[in-house]
């Protein structure tokens, strides 16, 4: 309840101006301090609106740059695609042409492979030939102990066909030779080859003494049987004197064969010629 003494109500008078001056004095102060917050805050604004512009012109700086870079990438692109294709073309064509120079280069180099083997006359193999199939056969021979049998025949009294008909004559001749040997030897892995001017050799793998004569002696009916003229012959046709041997090889070396055939032809040139020797 309000005092009714005039000086107790001065005092509450003078409180509440005391109280209301503070107020005021505490309003001043939150004034000044949000004055103070404003003034800040648009400085602030400002900056932060100013670092807003720099950052939204780097930005677009940026977009434009990337822009151009892309431009340019899509160009590049483009351009190395279209080389790429252009490659694949040049490649294409290179693969294509390459094949076909390997294959050209292939059934030369086999052609050539084959003349260097072939005997040009007569077409059979040549010596080279013979020496290289001799090698691999021993060989297998010799890990298999197996047979390999060789027959060598020699033209009886070719000199004097020549010397009556002439040397080209002689060649057509070697040539029916030739034919006669090709006909009676069947086997896919016999071997005959022209060996010197009028001598030939066949090589018969898994062939034993028994199985070499045998050829050897079917081949002498064969030139009966052909009857190639020889006028100057004793026997009146072209015959042959025939050396046949067969060995499993051991110790020895290839030559050993060779050599045993070439002896026993020379026996049967020795004892008249038209005759095969097939045994030591
Ligand atoms: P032999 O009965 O003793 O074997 O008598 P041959 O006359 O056959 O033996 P020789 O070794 O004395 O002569 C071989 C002849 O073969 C010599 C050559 O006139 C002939 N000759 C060798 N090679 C060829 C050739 O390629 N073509 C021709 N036309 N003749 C050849
Ligand atoms: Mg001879
Ligand atoms: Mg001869």
């Amino acid at each position: 309840m309000a005092s009714t003494d005039p000086y107790v109500k001065v005092l509450d008078i003078e409180q509440t101006l005391a109280d209301l001056n503070q107020t005021m004095d505490q309003l001043r102060q939150e004034r000044d301090d949000l004055e103070i917050a404003l003034t800040t805050a648009v400085e602030h604004g400002d900056a932060i609106e100013a670092q807003l512009e720099m950052a939204n012109r780097q930005l677009q700086k940026e977009v434009r740059e990337r822009r151009a870079i892309e431009a340019q990438l899509r160009q590049l692109v483009a351009t190395i695609s279209q080389k790429s294709r252009d490659l694949e073309v040049v490649l294409q064509t290179i693969t294509e042409h390459s094949d076909q120079m390997d294959l050209h280069w292939l059934d030369r180099y086999r052609e050539s492979e084959d003349i260097a083997r072939k005997d040009p006359l007569t077409g059979l193999a040549n010596r080279r030939l013979l020496d290289e199939a001799m090698t691999q056969e021993w060989a297998r021979a010799r890990r298999q102990r197996g047979w390999l049998a060789m027959i060598m025949c020699d033209v009886d009294h070719f000199k004097s066909f020549n010397d009556l008909h002439g040397h080209q004559a002689g060649d057509v001749c070697l040539r029916r030779i030739a034919d006669t040997f090709r006909q009676e030897l069947h086997r896919q892995t016999d071997l005959i080859a022209r060996y010197g001017g009028e001598e030939f050799v066949l090589l018969l793998p898994d062939t034993d003494e028994v199985g070499a004569q045998r050829v050897a002696e079917s081949i002498q009916k064969a030139f009966e049987r052909a009857a190639l003229p020889h006028e100057n012959s004793p026997f009146g046709r072209i015959t042959l004197s025939i050396g046949a041997a067969a060995m499993i090889p051991d110790q020895d070396d290839e030559g050993a064969l060779f050599a045993e055939v070439d002896r026993r032809l020379y026996l049967a040139k020795q004892q008249g010629r038209n005759l095969i020797v097939a045994s030591a």
